[in-house]
């Protein structure tokens, strides 16, 4: 149980009634520890904020990663979300060979009812005292518009419209689309995806994105959201057909391609997947790393979340190359995702191991090869 008693260090001064504290410690008794750098929390009654800020490594750069705004259960599963979401950050800024480390920030608020602009004001000087140490951007219920007010008020704050590289969204439904097909190349020998059905969990903007361009290649959907708004516009502009629910991860298709949360591959789940296939833009998607064996019992190809998903990262970090931001430099990274999924897929097989597994590893040799 994860009780964070008094502030270990704060970093403001002057009059502010935020307040920030170093729970690295107590972090590490709690599940998604590894060994992460450093864990802050801000914390504002006044302004409604609480805030982690989760540092896995620095080796290859500034942590970065976006700030997830929602209503999680307790602070302990915000904390938790907070470090995987971190630690994934660093795989995945590792794999797709940017000079960044991994970081990611969970507000626990509901983005629909509890995001006022005194709350992100508050997390806005949380990044100043951090002193450039966590660098942000999007993520679920932080927008663009959320990221400029940011920008505005602090340093460290990339994905922005003024000066920066703008929705990452578009480049990581791009990335996904690639591997999607990468994956299906890989199992059935053509990327065609004429006739093929896939399943897609949430409609956010990355799920959309996702759905037009399966729809133009000829895919046939099959599509669940929260809201019912978008649901009923996939079914009218895509012909897809809607499932409530969790029902999704069951759908009688080829593809599930999960767009929404994290977790939703588990003990529970995974017995119920009818597809071959998973590929899709949501972080965190094996509850826990058993769970990537008990796909590969069940004959279901995994593309690892954080190698699929990377296109975002890959146009925010032109943000910090030499010469500034080049959106035509952009496409031909993401586009090697594909051939980065294909290369894990092919390792896997050849070395036995789970896809996920053989990520992690690919992974942690680069991060490892920086610190010696
Ligand atoms: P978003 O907030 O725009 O969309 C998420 C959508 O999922 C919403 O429409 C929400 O209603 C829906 N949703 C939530 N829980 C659901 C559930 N249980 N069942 C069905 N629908 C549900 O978010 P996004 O930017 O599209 O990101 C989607 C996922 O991709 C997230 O896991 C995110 O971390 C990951 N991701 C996004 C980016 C990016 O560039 N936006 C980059 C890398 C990874």
């Amino acid at each position: 149980m994860l009780n964070v008693t008094e502030p270990r260090q704060a970093k403001l001064s002057g009059a502010t009634t935020l307040e920030i504290t170093d729970i690295t410690a107590d972090a590490a008794r709690i599940p998604g520890f590894d060994a992460h750098e450093q864990v802050w929390l801000g914390r504002d009654a006044v302004r409604g904020l609480t805030a982690i800020v989760s540092i896995h490594t620095t080796v290859l750069g500034p942590a970065l990663g976006g700030t997830r705004i929602w209503p999680h259960v307790s602070f302990e599963a915000g904390v938790t979300d907070a470090l995987r979401l971190s630690r994934g950050m660093t795989f995945k800024s590792a794999i797709a060979g940017l000079p960044l480390g991994g970081g990611k920030a969970v507000i626990i608020a509901d983005p629909k009812t509890d995001k006022t602009p005194a709350m992100l004001e508050a997390y806005a000087e949380m990044l100043v005292a951090l002193e450039g140490q966590y660098v942000t951007a999007e993520d679920v219920g932080m927008t663009l518009a959320d990221a400029d007010f940011l920008a505005e008020r602090a340093p460290n704050v990339s994905g922005t419209t003024k000066g920066g590289s703008g929705n990452p969204s578009p480049f990581t439904a791009q990335g996904t689309f690639l591997g999607l097909k990468a994956a299906l190349r890989h199992r059935t020998g053509s990327d065609e995806l004429k006739g093929i059905r896939v399943a897609v969990q949430g409609l956010g903007s990355v799920g959309w994105s996702l759905c037009e361009k399966l729809h133009a290649e000829g895919a046939v959907l099959t599509v669940s959201d929260l809201d019912a708004t978008r649901t009923a516009r996939a079914a009218e502009k895509f012909g897809a057909t809607v499932v409530e629910g969790n029902a999704i991860v069951a759908a009688d298709v080829d593809i599930f391609a999960p767009c929404a949360l994290g977790g939703m591959l588990s003990a529970e789940t995974i017995p119920l997947l009818k597809a071959r296939i998973v590929a899709g833009a949501a972080n965190n998607q094996l509850a826990t790393a058993e769970d990537g064996k008990r796909l590969v019992e069940r004959g279901i190809l995994y593309a690892p979340d954080y190698v699929i998903n990377a296109g975002g990262v890959i146009n925010v970090a032109a943000e910090m190359t030499e010469g500034g931001y080049h959106v035509e430099a952009v496409m031909p990274r993401v586009e090697q995702i594909a051939g980065t999924l294909t290369r894990i897929f092919q390792r896997a097989e050849r070395e036995g191991r789970t896809t996920d597994a053989v990520a992690e590893a690919m992974a942690r040799e680069i991060v490892e090869a920086a610190w010696t």
